[in-house]
C-alpha cells in the first residue's frame, strides 16, 4: 500500500541520519587510528596519491602500462596497510561505515527505486499515527498486578496473563485470532497493549485503538469527510488490535466494514485481537450470526473474570 508523501520524507531524512552516523562514526575511528599510528596515514596518503596519478595516465592515450605500474604498487602499499592494521589490533571494517541497510547503504534508494527500509519506515510513521494516544508505554506484562484480582478469579486470571505472555513471546503472523471478554476494568486493554508492546519491538507493524473511533474514520473517509486509508491499513497491518468493541455507532456501512475486517483477516491469516465489554450472546444480537460465526470459529475466546481493577487500583492509591 502507499502512504503519504509527508510519512516518506520523515523516513527518508531517518536514513539520512542514519547514513550521516555511520559516515561520522567511521571517520572518526580513522582519524583516531591516523593519531595512534601514524605510519598508517602515511600508507593511506601514499595510496591517495597513487589513486590521483592513476587517473591522470588514464587520460593519456599512452597510459596504459603505468596504469598497470601504478595498480600493482597500489596493491603492495595495501597489502602493508593490512598487515600493520592486524598488528596494531585494528579492525579494518571498524574503519568503513558500518550501514544499517546492506541493501541501498543508508541512501534510501537501490536502482532508483525507494529501497524497503524507506517503506518500513513510512509504514511505521503511518500506524503510529492511526494508533491513538492508549497507554502503551505503561502497559507492560511486568505492571499488570494480579493481586489485585478476587480469590476466585486469580487462578484464570493468571491463566490468561500466561496465555497472553507466552503468545506474545512467540508472537508472529502466525498467530491466533484473540478475543477477550469481559466487563470494563478487568485488564482486556492492559493485557492487549502489553502484547503490542512485545510485537512492536520483535518490528512488526502493529495497529491498536478503539473500535468505535477507528470505524467512524473508516466511514467518514469512505464518505469523503475525511482523507486517509485506515480501512487498508486496518485489512494490512500484521497485528491489530480492537478495544472496546461493541461501542461503534452501527450502520449498513459500519456493519459491512466490521464483518470485511474481521473475514479478510482470518482469510489472510493475519491476526486480531478483540477485547469487548458485551456478552457472547450481546456480541450475536448486536452484529448478528455471519460475524458471530467467524469469530467462534476463528477465535481463542478469553474470558476476564473478578471486580473492576482501576476501581480497586484507584482505591488503594488513595489511602
Ligand atoms: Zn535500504
Amino acid at each position: 500500500m502507499g502512504y503519504k508523501k509527508e510519512y516518506y520524507i520523515k523516513a527518508l531524512a531517518d536514513i539520512a541520519k542514519r547514513r550521516l552516523t555511520a559516515d561520522e562514526t567511521a571517520k572518526n575511528n580513522l582519524l583516531s587510528v591516523y593519531l595512534a599510528h601514524p605510519d598508517i596515514k602515511e600508507l593511506d596518503d601514499k595510496m591517495n596519491e597513487l589513486g590521483l596519478l592513476a587517473v591522470k595516465s588514464a587520460v593519456k592515450l599512452s597510459g596504459a602500462d603505468e596504469i598497470i605500474n601504478l595498480k600493482s604498487e597500489y596493491e603492495k602499499i595495501d597489502n602493508n596497510k593490512q598487515e600493520l592494521l592486524i598488528k596494531y589490533n585494528v579492525s579494518a571494517s571498524s574503519l568503513k561505515p558500518n550501514y544499517y541497510c546492506n541493501k541501498c547503504n543508508d541512501t534510501g534508494y537501490v536502482d532508483g527505486e525507494l529501497c524497503e527500509c524507506v517503506k518500513k519506515i513510512a509504514k511505521e510513521y503511518y500506524f503510529n499515527d492511526l494508533c491513538e494516544k492508549m497507554p502503551l508505554e505503561s502497559s507492560r506484562f511486568d505492571s499488570f498486578d494480579l493481586s489485585l484480582y478476587p480469590d476466585d478469579a486469580q487462578s484464570n486470571m493468571q491463566e490468561i496473563y500466561n496465555f497472553s505472555k507466552e503468545y506474545a513471546d512467540n508472537f508472529s503472523t502466525a498467530s491466533k485470532n484473540l478475543f477477550f471478554l469481559g466487563r470494563t476494568g478487568l485488564g482486556k486493554t492492559h493485557l492487549s497493549l502489553s502484547i503490542a508492546n512485545i510485537a512492536i519491538d520483535k518490528g512488526f507493524g502493529v495497529i491498536y485503538g478503539s473500535s468505535q473511533n477507528f470505524f467512524n474514520q473508516i466511514q467518514d473517509e469512505a464518505f469523503g469527510r475525511k482523507q486517509g486509508d485506515t480501512l487498508n491499513a486496518l485489512l494490512d497491518c500484521d497485528l491489530l488490535i480492537l478495544d472496546d468493541f461493541g461501542t461503534e455507532f452501527m450502520s449498513t456501512y459500519i456493519s459491512s466494514a466490521i464483518y470485511n475486517i474481521i473475514n479478510s483477516r482470518i482469510l489472510r491469516s493475519l491476526p486480531t485481537i478483540i477485547s469487548t465489554n458485551l456478552s457472547l450472546s450481546e456480541i450475536n444480537s448486536q452484529y448478528g450470526e455471519r460475524i458471530m460465526s467467524r469469530i467462534l470459529g476463528n477465535y481463542a475466546i478469553k474470558q476476564f473474570t473478578g471486580k473492576d481493577i482501576r476501581q480497586i487500583q484507584m482505591l488503594k492509591n488513595n489511602t
